[in-house]
């Protein structure tokens, strides 16, 4: 499967006067709220588990930002299966015990990292913004989700935001067999919206993945930057801050006064 588009998959709306025919978005960080959600259910973990608290809790959470981000550059997101997951989840926390100073059993980690994606479940939420942009977007025009991770998970956090209805295309690493930053992926995304890349933008939390993936197949990003980073690199990108409000937001985005009859879906 080369894509995985959503239905329904035959809008495609030319683009006149620069404004883009497609919106793509990615899912983590950029509408899934995955880094305050982790930094919740790792407050939950640390309250349980004195062990851990010789570490701040914001320490601790970019700790294990940092462990999670090491695995993700090792393990991609292809191919693996939930227990998979599940093993190296007790592995991060052994090793953000480790950064804690506590050298702690394998069983113990398990707990933890149960525990912790407990919680996490429980915990998770969108982006301020994200969802009532996105839906925003999609009375104008096709939107896509571009995003490294495995399908059922993707799907499942879609439904979960209340957006499935609103996406036309989710381009996901695991069904198209390569991931952000390669330029397969968002060839797979254009070809699901049967546009051309200078007709669509991508909006990403991530300057590897979203912002100078998407410029090396030739779509215009913009930088998703709510934590307020420096740039990595000196690339002249557009850049928001929040979703909130949507107009300025829009404005970035290129996509012009809204419609007053939106195009039939
Ligand atoms: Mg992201």
């Amino acid at each position: 499967m080369p894509f995985c588009p959503r239905a329904p998959s035959d809008r495609v709306v030319r683009s006149s006067s620069g404004e883009p025919s497609v919106v793509f978005f990615d899912m983590d960080d950029t509408i899934f709220d995955h880094s305050l959600t982790s930094r919740a259910a790792l407050e939950v973990v640390r309250r349980r588990e004195p062990r851990l608290a010789t570490l701040s809790l914001d320490r601790l959470w970019r700790t294990y930002l940092d462990h999670l981000s090491a695995a993700d550059l090792t393990l991609g997101s292809v191919g693996h299966s939930p227990a998979f997951y599940a093993r190296a989840r007790a592995a991060r926390f052994r090793a953000l015990a480790r950064d804690a100073g506590w050298n702690c059993s394998a069983a113990e980690a398990r707990d933890l990292s149960t525990l912790y994606r407990k919680e996490y479940l429980r915990r998770r939420r969108a982006v301020p913004g994200a969802v009532s942009l996105v839906r925003r977007v999609a009375r104008s025009r096709p939107v896509g989700i571009v995003t490294n991770n495995q399908v059922a998970e993707q799907e499942e956090k879609l439904a979960f935001l209340g957006l499935t209805r609103s996406v036309d295309y989710l381009i996901i690493s695991e069904a198209v067999g390569a991931e952000k930053p390669s330029r397969e992926i968002f060839h797979a995304a254009l070809r699901a919206a049967r546009a051309r890349p200078h007709e669509a933008v991508m909006v990403g939390d991530s300057w590897t993945n979203d912002v100078l993936g998407a410029r090396g197949a030739g779509i215009r990003p913009v930088w998703f930057n709510r934590f307020g980073r420096p740039r990595p690199t000196r690339h002249r990108v557009a850049e928001v801050t929040s979703f909130r409000p949507a107009p300025p937001v829009e404005r970035v985005l290129r996509l012009g006064p809204r419609r007053s009859a939106p195009p039939t879906r």
